[in-house]
Formats: C-alpha cells, sequence, structure tokens
C-alpha cells in the first residue's frame, strides 16, 4: 500500500547534521593528529641524520688520530709544527675521494688553540681562539650542530661560493698516549645541503604515508559514523512517523491531521480559497466486527486508504481518526458544491465490494463535510462540525450531507433516542393503539386503525410523531412496521376468535413500501397469525406513492395479490394527479383530517365534497377521519361519506379498552352513534 509521505518529512533540517558536525570535528583532530606526529618524525629523521654525521666523522677520526698520533709521531702536546710526513698525509686525506664526500674540512686543535691540523694547510702551526664547541668537546664530550659555511677550513674548498649553505660540524675530544684526559679536539665539517636533502625527502615519504594513512583512518571512520548516522536518521523518521500516523492503517493520524489542517487553512486564508473536512463513518462496520471479528475488521480498515486514494486529487489527505472513522482534507477547494462531489465520489468508491480474507463485505459510508471558513476557521471546529453533518447524513440516509447549523441543535439527543429506539422495538416496548371506522349509513363498525406508541420506559407513552421521523430516516422503519404488523395481525386473530372479525388498518411509510421485502414480510405476518388478507388494510400517503411511482406500483400490485386493501391516507395534503391514482390498486380514500375537523370553513367543505365525489366517481370508498363531533359526522354523512373516524367515536386506545366500547357500541342504537 502506498501512503504518500507528507512533505515536511522530505524538508532538510536547517541545523547542520550530526555526520556534517563529526566529519568537520575529526577532520580537525586527523589533521593535528598528522602534525604532530608528523614534526616528531621529522625531529627523529633530523636526529638520525646528525648521527650519522657523528658516526661518519668518528671514521675520519681514527684515520687523523692514526695519521698524526700514532705512537712513532711527537707528542703533540709539545707544540711542535706538523712534520713533512704529516702533512702529506693530510694532503692525502683531503684529496682522498671516499673522505672527500663525506667531509669538507677537519681541523685539530691543542688545548691551548694551536692548530696542529688543518685541511686548510697554511693554518697549520698558527694559533687560535677555541670556538666554543671545541672547549666543549675538550671537557669529554662530541659535540654537532650547524653553521654557516665560514666554519670550513679547507684548502680545497670555496667559502665565497657557498655563502649562504649551511653545514655540519662535529668536535670531538681526542685523548693520547692512555691520557685520561683529551687532549686535542678534531672539528670536522660535512656537507649538509645532502643531509638535509636526505631529510627533506625522508620527511615527505613518511610525510605521505602517514598522510594517506590518516586519509584512509578518517575516510573508513567517516563511512562508519555515515552508516550509523544514516541508521539514527531512518530510525528516528521511523519513530516520527509512527507517532504521526496510524499504525493500522498507514494514514495520517489526527495529530498530523490537526498540522495540516492548520497549514491549509493559513494557505487557504492567503490565497481567499476554502478547505474541506470529510468525515467518513463506515456503515455496518460494528456489526462486521462483530460477526467476522477483529481481524477482518482490521483487514477492511487498512484496504480503506487505497481504495480511496484514486478518488481523491494528489494533494488530498486521508486520516484515520481511530474506529471506523475516517477524515479527508480537501485543500483549495472552490465551494461545497465542490466538496460535496469529491464526498460523492468517496462513496462511489465503496461501492464495489470489499473482498477480505476470503469474504466479500459491502461497506458503505455517510460522509459529513464542513468548509471553512463558513463552518470554522480552525481544526476543531471544523472537524465537530463535519462530525455533526456526518450524522445528519446517517440519520437522513442522504450519504453526503453539508453541515448546517441547523443540525446542531437536537443531534446529541437524536442519537440517544435512536440507540433506545433500537433497543426498545427489540424489548417489545412498541404498543398498538386502535380506533374504530364506523360505516355512516349502516353505524356498523368496519374496521379499527392501528396506531403505534412507544412506551418508553422513563418518558412514558410517545406518540409517533416523536419517534416515527427518526426511524423512518435511520433504517429503523422496517423493524418497526414488521413490529406493529406482527401485533395487529395478533390483535385481528384475536377478535376473529373471539366471533367479531374486525380488519386492521396499519399505516405504512413511505420507505416501508419502497421497500421490495414488503410483499414477503407481509405475507409471512399474515401467515403467521392465520388471517387472510382482506381483514388487512394498509394505509399510504400520497408523497409516499409520488416518490417512486413505478417501483410503488410494483409493491402495490404483489400486496393486492395477498388479498391485501390499500387506502390513500390523509388525502387532499398532497398533490397527486387523480388520473394517477385511477392507475393504483387503491381501495379507498381517507380524506384528512386538518379538512375535517374545521369542516365549517367555506374552504374545507368544498375540497371535502369535492373529494368525495371525486373518490365517489372512482368507485374508491371514502372515509373521513378527524371527525370531533355529532354535526361534522351528519354533514359527511349528507356529503355522501362511507365511513367515518375520529375523537367523535372513540380516541386510539388499548385493545382492552376497545373491546369495551366495541361491546357498548353494539348494544346501543345503531342510529344515534355514540361517542366515547
Ligand atoms: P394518521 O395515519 O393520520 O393517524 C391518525 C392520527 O389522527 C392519529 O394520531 C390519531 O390519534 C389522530 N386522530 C384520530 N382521530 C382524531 C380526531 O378526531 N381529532 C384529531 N385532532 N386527531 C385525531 P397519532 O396516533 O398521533 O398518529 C400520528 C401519525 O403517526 C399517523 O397519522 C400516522 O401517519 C403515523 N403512525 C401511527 N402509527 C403508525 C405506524 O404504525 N406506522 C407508521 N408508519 N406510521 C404510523
Ligand atoms: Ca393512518
Ligand atoms: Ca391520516
Amino acid at each position: 500500500m502506498t501512503v504518500p509521505r507528507p512533505a515536511w518529512m522530505r524538508r532538510p533540517t536547517a541545523r547542520p547534521s550530526l555526520l556534517v558536525q563529526f566529519g568537520s570535528l575529526s577532520l580537525v583532530v586527523v589533521a593535528v593528529l598528522g602534525l604532530v606526529i608528523g614534526q616528531q618524525l621529522h625531529a627523529l629523521i633530523a636526529e638520525r641524520a646528525q648521527a650519522n654525521a657523528r658516526a661518519s666523522a668518528a671514521v675520519y677520526l681514527q684515520l687523523v688520530q692514526r695519521a698524526f698520533f700514532t705512537p712513532d709521531t711527537q707528542s703533540p702536546s709539545t707544540g711542535a709544527v706538523a712534520t713533512p710526513h704529516q702533512l702529506s698525509l693530510s694532503e692525502q686525506l683531503t684529496e682522498d675521494p671516499v673522505v672527500r664526500q663525506q667531509v669538507l674540512s677537519a681541523t685539530a686543535w691543542l688545548a691551548d688553540g694551536l692548530v696542529v691540523f688543518s685541511t686548510a694547510r697554511g693554518e697549520i702551526g698558527s694559533r687560535e681562539v677555541l670556538p666554543a664547541s671545541a672547549k666543549k668537546a675538550l671537557a669529554g664530550e662530541t659535540v654537532s650542530g650547524t653553521a654557516d659555511a665560514s666554519r670550513v677550513r679547507s684548502d680545497a674548498y670555496d667559502v665565497g661560493q657557498h655563502a649562504s649553505e649551511q653545514v655540519m660540524f662535529v668536535d670531538m675530544p681526542l685523548s693520547i698516549g692512555g691520557r685520561s684526559t683529551p687532549a686535542v679536539v678534531v672539528e670536522i665539517t660535512q656537507d649538509y645541503v645532502h643531509t638535509e636533502a636526505a631529510i627533506r625527502h625522508d620527511t615527505s615519504i613518511v610525510y605521505g604515508w602517514l598522510a594517506g594513512g590518516l586519509l584512509v583512518l578518517y575516510l573508513a571512520l567517516f563511512r562508519v559514523v555515515a552508516t550509523a548516522s544514516r541508521r539514527i536518521r531512518h530510525q528516528s523518521a521511523v519513530n516520527r512517523d509512527l507517532a504521526l500516523h496510524d499504525t493500522l492503517t498507514g494514514l495520517a493520524n489526527r495529530s498530523l491531521l490537526r498540522d495540516q489542517v492548520t497549514q491549509a487553512l493559513a494557505a487557504a486564508r492567503r490565497h481567499d480559497d476554502h478547505v474541506a473536512l470529510l468525515l467518513l463513518d463506515l456503515d455496518r462496520f460494528k456489526e462486521i466486527n462483530d460477526t467476522l471479528g477483529h481481524h477482518h475488521g482490521d483487514l477492511l480498515l487498512a484496504l480503506i486508504g487505497p481504495r480511496l486514494q484514486p478518488a481523491l486529487r494528489p494533494g488530498d489527505t486521508i486520516a484515520r481518526l481511530g474506529g471506523d472513522e475516517f477524515v479527508i482534507l480537501l485543500r483549495e477547494v472552490v465551494d461545497a458544491t465542490e466538496a460535496l462531489l469529491a464526498a460523492r465520489s468517496v462513496l462511489r468508491a465503496l461501492d464495489e465490494v470489499f473482498a477480505v480474507d476470503g469474504v466479500e463485505l459491502d461497506v458503505g459510508g455517510s460522509v459529513g463535510i464542513a468548509v471553512s471558513p463558513a463552518h470554522g476557521e480552525d481544526f476543531e471546529t471544523l472537524l465537530r462540525h463535519a462530525d455533526v453533518a456526518m450524522y445528519a447524513a446517517k440519520t437522513n440516509q442522504t450519504g453526503a450531507t453539508v453541515y448546517d447549523p441547523a443540525y446542531d441543535a437536537n443531534s446529541p439527543a437524536r442519537l440517544a433516542m435512536l440507540g433506545e429506539l433500537r433497543r426498545g422495538i427489540e424489548a417489545g416496548q412498541l404498543v398498538l393503539h386502535y380506533q374504530p371506522q364506523v360505516d355512516m349509513d349502516s353505524g356498523e363498525v368496519t374496521g379499527a386503525e392501528a396506531l403505534v406508541r412507544w412506551d418508553h420506559p422513563t418518558r412514558g407513552l410517545l406518540f409517533p410523531d416523536e419517534f416515527i421521523p427518526l426511524a423512518e430516516r435511520t433504517g429503523l422503519i422496517r423493524p418497526l412496521t414488521l413490529a406493529v404488523l406482527d401485533q395487529a395481525l395478533a390483535q385481528a386473530a384475536r377478535w376473529a376468535t373471539a366471533g367479531r372479525p374486525l380488519a386492521v388498518a396499519v399505516n405504512l411509510s413511505a420507505r416501508s413500501l419502497l421497500e421490495l421485502t414488503l410483499h414477503d414480510d407481509v405475507a409471512g405476518a399474515l401467515a403467521r397469525h392465520g388471517v387472510p388478507g382482506s381483514m388487512l388494510e394498509l394505509e399510504i400517503t400520497e408523497s409516499t406513492v409520488m416518490a417512486d411511482p413505478e417501483r410503488a406500483l410494483v409493491v402495490l400490485r404483489s400486496l393486492t395479490d395477498l388479498g391485501v386493501t390499500v387506502s390513500i391516507d390523509d388525502f387532499g395534503t398532497g398533490y397527486s394527479s387523480m388520473a394517477y391514482l385511477q392507475r393504483l390498486p387503491v381501495h379507498g380514500l381517507k380524506i384528512d383530517r386538518s379538512f375535517v375537523t374545521d369542516l365549517s370553513g367555506d374552504v374545507n367543505e368544498v375540497i371535502v365534497s369535492s373529494s368525495i365525489d371525486l373518490a365517489r366517481s372512482l368507485g374508491l370508498h371514502v372515509i373521513a377521519e378527524g371527525v370531533e363531533d355529532r354535526s361534522t359526522w351528519d354533514r359527511l354523512a349528507m356529503l355522501g361519506c362511507h365511513a367515518g373516524q375520529g375523537y367523535y367515536l372513540s380516541r386510539p386506545v388499548p385493545a382492552e379498552v376497545f373491546d369495551a366500547w366495541f361491546a357498548r357500541h353494539l348494544d346501543e342504537d345503531l342510529a344515534a352513534v355514540p361517542g366515547v
């Protein structure tokens, strides 16, 4: 199932990511580490180069020592100048190509500054002030360092040519003739240019490896951290997702919906258009849950989002509030009509059956619509009003309904009543009162109209106008009609067994008449009580027939096939054409009580008399209802009315009271029709 993820999830965070923070910080650390290690290594390399220089100087020193200070040579401490042999040796040393490569110059001093040997031969025999390093060497240790090229004393070396170069010097003590304190210092200068180059070369290699290694380390670390950070981000996105989405369906939940509605409202205010909330409540969901179990219920709920998606625009949001309640947010709506059209396509999308785990489920729904700003300018208000509209849609069975403040007033009470009525019907709280119908010529009781009352456990006896309209709009009318038929026919059967067979008239609502099951319901009830169809009269109103004349005709024909008679109730209040009524299998007309109770009025009398004439000319039986007094009775009789019903004879009363009235009526003079 694909549920569109909201835009906020794709928006990058403004703060630098953890990864970037780690990346830059660790880069600094690695760079500093590299520098420190590099410097350390550089110092080691330089140190090693100097040690090398000292080692080669030591070799040279031995050469010098052997040349000058062998036991057969003069003791230098005498201060004597070099012999010709020594001079030639020094020459050899100076010229030796192997030596020359390592050593630029060599000088040997006695402690008093007498130069006993020098590669600058002219200096041999002269006396000088010892350099500081030479004095230090006389104390017994080898001193080395770098100095400028002037330190080189050699006939073969042109200082001027190398003025800017650095050289290395090593001053070494030399003990002669087994004496423990050094008597001679030998200073050797060496080329530093090559050493420096070697150091630079070695250092750059080390730096190269170091940098490469650290880079690899850094990249490896970065990779590990990047992967971890991606996982963390993913996990936190999942967590955020869970906090904002319904786990069962993956749809937006209430808090995400609230955010989105709030944003959409702000945008709508800027662009001067509207936001609509459609609250969808599934019909029969509880039934499905109860009969098939929660497993099927859950599966069904998960199918709703994907089913609705194609019926909506890509930018619309579907959310689940919980239970079987879904909310659809429509952005940028032109008007309520557009929202209503969207609601219709949502309901159409539910028309097709749902296949849930091998079971085919027929799921309808009711949609309540609230449109900003007329029905609210914030989420809570819009949702509340969409809810009210949804209940109105359910009650009136309209499918989709746009909010109207008029729905607000009594909806909660009405709702409570709906539940009570359902239970009341099941618990047998409906009772019938009977009102006699008497023939005007003979004074004979021809039938009794059954009128339903609800014996409400706390509110007492309720009259039909308090609960019939509710039942008509909610599908409770069928069980109600069945209950009334059942009781009325049971009473007809009792009267027949008592030897006073009496036809009962039962009122039918428009919805009942349009139900194709009506024929079977009536036939079943007749059979159950062993009452012939001729003992049942069904009263229908003109508007009932006119709601769907073709269908009404089919249902009525099937009823008259059972021997049941049908009469038009409340005649005169509707607009049915007489020509049409003629085509219906109708047995009688009941002139509406509004004309009869006030018959003295001119207009009413005209209506009543013309209705009687019309009915008679069509061969229909005419009853006047609402006859409240003797003069009305007489007048109607004069106008040719067949029968009458009303308080003048009796109010609608329970069966026992009716029976008592009936017994009295039979005893009395039929001509002088008695009242109650
Ligand atoms: P209706 O079919 O026109 O029923 C006659 C109504 O007129 C009854 O009201 C009755 O009490 C009243 N009535 C009878 N005689 C007089 C009179 O002399 N003067 C005046 N002012 N009123 C009189 P009720 O019992 O309140 O019933 C009201 C309506 O409820 C009925 O009108 C009928 O349309 C409906 N109704 C009653 N029972 C049923 C039922 O079982 N099923 C259906 N679908 N509707 C029912
Ligand atoms: Ca009636
Ligand atoms: Ca009536």
